[in-house]
């Protein structure tokens, strides 16, 4: 059992993700120990994920170990490890090897993943995007589909080792399927003898009707637009049907593709089973309205794991700005309850969307301002690098996109995980 310090009041925090980290951060000062644990040793920028996926941006330039993070808060232990399950009577966090750490207060902080909407057989032909491992291995799929197309002799095959299907026209879809399209126009087209990957079909599928259906109507139709003239096909109001190891099924029609990405569908993560709390279709925890759970006033669940109404009753969107506002409100509800004070209940504020679409254009919507095109880009560029943690990840992803700008080169287009042997 691990023995965390007695006195002060414990606050155990589960997951080092947006919402975790920022509890974390928010907490500095408050007459409180704190226990982190992460399954992993990083803190990931999960927005600009789909860079590494497509070669853009290394690992190291969008996570940080959280140890190194937390260096000099002498109060913080971080544990790397596994929770299993919460003992909620005996105010103990359970650990997958059977190990528990006891809480004064728990925030839950476990996010998200992607979710097949019932078809869960579907994940090793498409998988999605959410996490180090799954960003390298997509890199990894995409490269070699380049690399075997150039030795296919069969045309059928070489087209479908040339088709690139994107399930999901929100935010990583549209940002996966443009960044594709450049790599595939203008990175890769010196590089291959053989194939002319002009001819790489990307195909983006979404059984809605638009494309980034959270943004208003006229920046979905310019990020439809934009995609188009990139060469992407966008099919709208298609869902997939099927998925296997040589396509997919959408709208009736069968496309033989060897790479599909699922960029479709979120689940929770197991908070709300952890409790036996409520939760709605996506397995969101519906907390109180000051991010209590139902029925356990010292624990607390923030971010992606949580459903909440926003202003105008709408739900919190699930986006890392809401993660870390919910992180700052529990860490200040924390401190005044230890004050003997209490706060009114936690308020969103909408701070925009943005999205990019290709390597030079993107979307922006501030609810009071709209702005597309290139202007867009700079503003989406310079918002992800203030984002971003240090001076050096800062320098080092303003550089590569600057290169990938000016010299369409992509540093990072290793094929790891394997050699021309690994059969996907
Ligand atoms: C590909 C992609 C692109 C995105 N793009 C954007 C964007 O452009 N803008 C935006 O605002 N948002 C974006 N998001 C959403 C944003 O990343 C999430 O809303 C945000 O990460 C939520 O924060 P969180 O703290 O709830 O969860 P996370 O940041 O996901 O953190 C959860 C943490 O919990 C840990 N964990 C989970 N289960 C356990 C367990 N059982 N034991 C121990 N640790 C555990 C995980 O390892 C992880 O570190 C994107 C998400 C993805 C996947």
């Amino acid at each position: 059992m691990t023995t965390p310090p007695k006195d002060p009041h414990h606050v155990v925090i589960v997951g080092a993700g947006f919402g975790g980290l920022e509890a974390t951060f928010a907490l500095a000062g408050a007459p409180v120990a704190i226990t982190l644990i992460d399954r992993r040793n990083h803190h990931l920028f999960q927005p600009l994920l789909y860079q590494v996926a497509t070669a853009s941006l290394a690992t190291s330039e969008i996570a940080w170990p959280i140890r190194y993070l937390l260096r000099d808060r002498r109060e913080v232990t971080t544990l790397f490890a596994n929770v299993n399950s919460i003992d909620a009577e005996g105010s103990r966090v359970v650990l997958d090897d059977g190990d528990s750490v006891p809480y004064d207060t728990l925030i839950l902080a476990t996010g998200a993943r992607h979710d097949y909407f019932g078809h869960d057989e579907w994940e090793p032909f498409a998988p999605g995007l959410k996490t180090l491992e799954d960003a390298t291995t997509l890199r990894r799929r995409i490269l070699v589909a380049f690399e075997r197309a150039e030795r296919e002799t069969d045309a059928a095959r070489r087209a479908a080792l040339l088709t690139f299907v994107i399930v999901g026209a929100g935010p990583t879809g549209v940002e996966m399927a443009g960044t594709i399209a450049d790599l595939a126009r203008d990175t890769l087209a010196p590089d291959f003898r053989n194939i002319d990957t002009h001819k790489t079909r990307v195909v983006l599928i979404e059984a809605g009707s638009r494309v980034l259906a959270g943004f208003p109507d006229e920046l979905s139709t310019y990020a439809q637009r934009s995609l188009e003239k990139l060469g992407v096909e966008v099919m709208l109001g298609a869902p997939v049907t099927e998925c296997d190891a040589d396509g997919v099924v959408y709208g009736g029609n069968r496309l033989e593709a060897r790479t599909i990405i699922w960029a479709a569908g979120v689940r929770a993560s197991r908070a709300a089973e952890w409790l036996n709390a409520p939760a709605d279709r996506a397995y969101r925890l519906q907390v109180n309205p000051d991010l209590t759970v139902p029925g356990h006033p010292d624990i607390f669940a923030i971010g992606d794991t949580v459903t909440i109404a926003g202003p105008e009753g709408k739900p919190v969107p699930g986006i890392a700005p809401a993660a870390k506002q919910e992180g700052r409100y529990v860490a200040s509800l924390i401190k005044a309850r230890l004050e003997g004070r209490t706060l009114p209940p936690f308020r969103y504020k909408d701070q925009g969307s943005l999205a990019q679409i290709g390597k030079r254009l993107a979307v922006i919507d501030f609810g009071w301002l709209k702005l597309r095109g290139a202007i867009a880009w700079w503003i989406w560029g310079i918002a992800h690098i203030y984002f971003l943690i240090g001076i050096r990840n800062r320098l080092s992803v303003a550089l590569s996109w600057l290169w990938i700008h000016a010299r369409d080169q992509r540093a990072a287009r290793l094929i790891t995980q394997g050699s021309s042997k690994v059969a996907r």
